[in-house]
């Protein structure tokens, strides 16, 4: 799930790894555990990429990511919602080569004002969560995104929905769109 900073995909995520049977992994807040790891290789230029709202080397972002979703395999997961997953292109290729097809993107659309608002009430208490943090990450998330929005449309497997609405009312969205595509109880796509 890809969307803008505050347009809601970590709520939006939580609520469908609740509805279906899939284990939600925030990138962002798997990099920032990373950071605070004893003994991390990355710690350093990861707290910088994320300072400048940047994304980092794709081998670096999708070792991390691995890590967390053998983790979680492990212990039984078959199925991930991915949010803030995949940030790029590259990204998207490197990660299906080496870990496992993505069968579809879901885009929250929201407007910048909608976004910028939100983050402005939240107690997130992030240290990228100030004004130049936030437009930064907004202008990274419209450089590169669009790219990987290409991608999924040519497939015919893009999906998007208007997060400038109610959680609740995007989520009941959200759940029609997969309700066709996805078995609830398996948290398998149906055509994978
Ligand atoms: P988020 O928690 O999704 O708002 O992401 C916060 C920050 O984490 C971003 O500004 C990036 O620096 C980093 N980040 C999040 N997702 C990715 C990703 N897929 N690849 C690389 N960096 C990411």
């Amino acid at each position: 799930m890809l969307g803008g900073p505050g347009s809601g995909k970590g709520t939006q995520c939580k609520m469908l790894s609740q509805r279906f049977d899939f284990t939600h992994i925030s990138i962002g807040d798997v990099l920032r555990q990373e950071i605070n790891r004893p003994g991390s290789q990355y710690a350093d230029i990861l707290r910088e990429n994320i300072l400048a709202g940047k994304i980092g080397a794709k081998e670096m972002t999708v070792s991390i990511l691995r890590d967390e979703m053998l983790r979680w395999v492990a212990k039984g997961t078959r199925c991930f919602v991915l949010d803030g997953f995949p940030r790029s292109k590259v990204q998207c290729d490197y990660f299906e080569q080496l870990i496992g097809p993505i069968a579809l993107l879901i885009v929250l659309d929201c407007p910048e004002a909608t976004m910028m608002a939100r983050l402005a009430v939240a107690d997130r208490n992030r240290f990228d969560d100030n004004t130049t943090g936030i437009r930064k990450r907004i202008e990274t998330f419209q450089k590169t995104t669009s790219e990987v929005i290409d991608e999924f449309r040519g497939r015919g497997k893009l999906y998007s929905v208007n997060s400038d609405q109610e959680p609740g009312v995007v989520v009941l969205e959200l759940e029609a769109i997969l309700d066709g595509l996805v078995n609830k109880r398996t948290g398998l796509c149906l055509d994978i």
